[in-house]
């Protein structure tokens, strides 16, 4: 079967407010990157030099950086549908070193243990309290994770920004099926890393 893509725009140029937005790094650990991990996302290597982009340009701007880790225990009804992944203190638990989170530096880590980042973490509480509007989203697995905390972000009327060369999918449909739900569904903006700057720049 062969599906046509709807077009969209991949914006070249997007401004943030850094005092209003926050970078969310989703999932960027060892199971899902490394090819030896319990569930690997071949592509999601690749993107690794483009979140880090992302990471310095918030850092650089003082922006909130914050991670989502998969994170489940024994038992979990999720390794019915997948396996065991990601249990809590296993080295594929662990996001990748070079992705590594400096919490001296203020990053935050919201442990979670569904696809939402938003499910049973306090992510929008800290987003109200540092009165966050916009959100850039990267990492994997694309229409899993990001998806599901693009979608509960957007549903809470947070701006999402999808850096699509900073997120990872098994397969291109869907990648594209993240993009088209992003861009279109929640009229969040599609672009690359390296079109984002400063408004006040
Ligand atoms: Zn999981």
């Amino acid at each position: 079967m062969q599906v046509e893509v709807p077009e969209y725009t991949v914006a070249e140029d997007v401004a943030v407010d850094p005092s209003r937005t926050a970078l969310i790094i989703v999932d960027m650990q060892n199971d899902f990157v490394q090819a030896e991990g319990a569930l690997p996302i071949e592509d999601a290597a690749a993107t690794i030099g483009s979140i880090r982009r992302l990471r310095t340009f918030a850092r650089d701007q003082g922006m909130s950086i914050f991670y989502t880790q998969d994170s489940h225990y024994a038992g979990d009804p999720e390794f019915d549908l997948w396996g065991e992944h990601c249990t809590v203190g296993t080295p594929g638990w662990q996001v990748v070193e070079d992705l590594a989170p400096d919490e001296a530096t203020g990053d935050l880590i919201f442990r979670k243990d569904r696809y939402d980042g938003f499910f049973g973490t306090n992510l929008e509480t800290t987003l109200r309290q540092r009165e966050i509007d916009t959100l850039i989203i990267c990492g994997t697995v694309a229409n899993i994770c990001v998806l599901y905390t693009a979608a509960s972000a957007a549903i809470r009327w947070y701006h999402v920004i999808l850096p699509i060369d900073a997120v990872s999918a098994i397969n291109e449909f869907d990648l594209q099926l993240t993009i088209r739900q992003v861009g279109w569904l929640f009229r969040g903006t599609i672009t690359r890393s390296e079109a984002l700057r400063a408004s006040d720049e």
